[in-house]
């Protein structure tokens, strides 16, 4: 698999989607993969547009016959992984490809497509984190506390990125984005 891909990750709650999102409204010819996930859809999440909501024998079988690119366990509670076809299909068709994931996904698709640009979206501190994940208010306080536990082991590896974007203004962080991304 060869083409342009960017690995967009960073730790939870991060605002990760909001940029993402921010950055297609401006660049709609860019492909952002839809992933496959084992959670339960929120409140107006849509099938297929936000996520393919599969079973745990489904994302078994798509480990199984080598249909994902990466995958990983989050929160230590639902898989997440994102489907190869597809992504295949973009880069035949020339588009630019977006891969919105959380770090230990990165790391794998960093592994097997060395080409593949990594930005690490980072917060602009800890505290200003913390309120993010807390704000949200849609976790029960054992989840967010496991959030919170993900976010500060997340919030370690940013120097195994290519390239640190802070998210403290969502204009200047998309601004960065499109620089880094050549757009
Ligand atoms: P949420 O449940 O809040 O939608 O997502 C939880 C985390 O999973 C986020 O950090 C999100 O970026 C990550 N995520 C979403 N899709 C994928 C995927 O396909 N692979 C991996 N590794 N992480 C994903």
């Amino acid at each position: 698999m060869s083409g342009d891909v960017t690995v967009i990750s960073g730790p939870t709650a991060v605002g990760k989607g909001t940029v993402v999102r921010a950055l297609c409204e401006k660049h709609p010819d860019l492909w952002v993969s839809v992933s496959a996930t084992t959670r339960a859809p929120r409140p107006g999440e849509v099938e297929g547009v936000h996520y393919l909501f599969v079973s745990d024998d489904e994302f078994d079988e798509l480990i199984a016959s080598d249909g994902l690119l990466e995958w990983a366990l989050v929160h230590g509670t639902d898989r997440y992984g994102t489907p190869a076809a597809p992504v295949r299909a973009a880069l035949a068709a020339g588009r630019k490809v977006i891969l919105e994931i959380e770090v230990q996904g990165a790391r794998q698709v960093k592994q097997r497509m060395p080409e593949v640009r990594t930005v690490f979206i980072a917060p602009p501190s800890w505290a200003a984190l913390k309120e993010r994940l807390v704000g949200r208010g849609t976790e029960t306080p054992a989840q967010m506390a496991r959030r919170l536990r993900t976010a500060e082991g997340e919030l370690a590896v940013a120097d195994e990125f290519d390239h640190v974007v802070v998210n403290d203004d969502l204009g200047t962080a998309v601004a960065q984005l499109v620089e880094l991304l050549g757009l």
